[in-house]
Formats: C-alpha cells, sequence, structure tokens
C-alpha cells in the first residue's frame, strides 16, 4: 500500500503518475546541466568557482532537503554545485 499526502492511499496508477512527471522533470534537468556544462567546458571551465555560494543559497533554500538533495531538481548538490556549467532550477544560483 502506497501512502501520499495526509496518509491518503495513491492508486498504483497515480503512483506511476507521479514518477512518471518525477523522471520527466529529472530528464529535464539532466539535459540542461550536460548543455550548461559543455558551454562551460568550451570556453575551459570544468569546475565552479563558486561553489561556496552556491551552497550557502542552498542550504537556505526551502527545496534543499537536509541529506543534501535538491527536491526541485533531484541532484546531490555536493557535486551538482561544483559543476560549472550546472544550473539552479528555480535559478537561485547567481
Ligand atoms: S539548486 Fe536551487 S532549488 Fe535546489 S536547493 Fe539549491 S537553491 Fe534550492
Amino acid at each position: 500500500m502506497l501512502l501520499g499526502v495526509q496518509g491518503r492511499v495513491l492508486s498504483p496508477l497515480t503512483f506511476s503518475n507521479i514518477r512518471g512527471r518525477m523522471a520527466k522533470r529529472f530528464l529535464q534537468e539532466f539535459k540542461a546541466t550536460v548543455s550548461g556544462v559543455i558551454e562551460e567546458a568550451k570556453q575551459g571551465n570544468f569546475v565552479a568557482k563558486n561553489f561556496e555560494q552556491r551552497m550557502a543559497i542552498c542550504y537556505k533554500c526551502t527545496q534543499y532537503d537536509t541529506r543534501g538533495w535538491c527536491k526541485s531538481c533531484g541532484c546531490y548538490l555536493k557535486v551538482k554545485a561544483q559543476v560549472a556549467g550546472a544550473k539552479c532550477p528555480l535559478g537561485l544560483w547567481k
């Protein structure tokens, strides 16, 4: 039995839709990250110089989960924030 918000029982179809949306969002984020990485790599930038600033923003963000993942894009932030071309899905990184 799968429980959703406020203990409601989710049907397998609903659970499948949620997983489908999460997978679609993850793929969109993955494509955006890869294209950003390629653009930065063309300029010789691979490692973000502003890792600490990015993480400071993430630590205060409502989408940050305490295990280090972003609830919005599904990425592990201590890795993503080091990648020069990576972008915050909400545009909070400057
Ligand atoms: S990547 Fe963006 S949305 Fe995700 S936790 Fe960091 S600041 Fe928040």
